[in-house]
């Protein structure tokens, strides 16, 4: 027991250093600190979802020092300036890159701007797959060092693969956004009625009929390409919402093309949004008056599935619960 008790001390200190710790700016070659980037733009975006002292809702997975009886998600409200926040990019060049969509009015029709939406996003994921890694090592080397005799086993293989996959497709965006050659990259972005809600992410769907996003091969081989997945970033801008995907051309996520068709074609996508949140993210954002209206039963609805669900990427998803109706 006091082995315990010591256990979480070591591994909450190492928490915070990893999270304190200064990460180099994520643009090619640059050697300086990254500051806290924003995902999404302070004012003009976020400032959408807030309430009159400047918070929203966060629902965040817990990271793993915290998780306990099975719980992986908690609801918070936080600050626009602490809230999307990572740390990606120095000073200078979160100035240079992003100035597109920093300033007004953003023509989210322009794929430039699309292809800057998607790039932050997919800098945020690596950044935090890259914490998720040390995290895993501290928790290794600490359980190794108390315990020496145990056998302990952390699998680090799917975050390394990740990042290995984030790597190169941020590679691939940099050469539309950073060196202004042709892209690679299909973006599509669709307008709906305003919902006050955010999200930016890159998420990588099981899909049976893609060999493209299977682990390995049909030989049982792991496969050394990278694993076919989208980048989906959602928000309210000037009285619409606008919802921006992106995917490589070579690794297209059929999954995400079936996501712009049933939200262009639809009339009222509060049920396709739901299962998004609900099934698919680790962190969205949500307005205080629009979260405060949903009656406490369906929220609780909502984790519930969310727990369930967490760890599942199949295609298909098909539940009749919807957190909007
Ligand atoms: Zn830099």
């Amino acid at each position: 027991m006091k082995a315990d008790i010591q256990i979480k001390k070591v591994l909450e200190t190492r928490r915070s250093s990893i999270y304190k710790k200064d990460r180099i700016c994520l643009y090619p070659g640059c050697t300086q600190n990254a500051i806290g980037s924003h995902v999404l733009q302070r004012l003009g975006i976020l400032s959408n979802i807030t309430d009159s002292t400047n918070h929203f809702y966060a629902i965040k997975k817990i990271n793993l020092f915290e998780m306990n009886e099975g719980k992986h998600f908690i609801v918070d409200k936080v600050g626009i300036n602490d809230g999307y926040k990572f740390p990606g990019f120095c000073s200078q060049h979160d100035d240079s890159i992003f100035r597109l969509v920093e300033t007004h009015p953003i023509n989210l029709d322009s794929p430039i701007v699309q292809a800057l939406f998607s790039y932050r996003t997919l800098c945020l994921e690596l950044r935090n797959k890259e914490i998720e890694l040390e995290i895993f090592d501290a928790i290794y080397k600490t359980l190794k060092e108390f315990r020496p005799t145990q056998l302990h086993y952390v699998n680090t293989e799917p975050i390394k693969l990740g990042i290995k996959d984030l790597k190169f497709f941020k590679s691939e965006l940099e050469r539309e956004v950073i060196r202004n050659k042709a892209s690679k990259f299909i973006h599509n972005k669709i307008s709906f009625d305003e919902f006050k809600i955010c999200f930016s992410a890159s998420l990588t769907i099981y899909d049976p009929n893609n060999p493209l996003t299977h682990e390995e091969d049909k030989y049982g081989r792991a496969k050394t390409t990278p694993l076919a997945s989208n980048i989906l970033n959602c928000f309210p801008y000037q009285g619409k919402s606008h919802i921006i995907v992106s995917m490589h051309k070579d690794y297209p996520c059929h999954w995400a093309t079936g996501l712009t068709k049933s939200i262009a074609s639809s009339t009222d996508p509060s049920k396709i949004l739901s299962d998004i949140l609900t099934y698919r993210l680790e962190f969205w954002g949500i307005q205080p008056k629009l979260y405060e209206s949903i009656p406490e039963e369906k929220i609780s609805t909502f984790l519930r599935e969310s727990e369930d669900y967490y760890d599942d990427y199949s295609f298909d998803i098909k539940t009749k619960f919807n957190l909007f109706k």
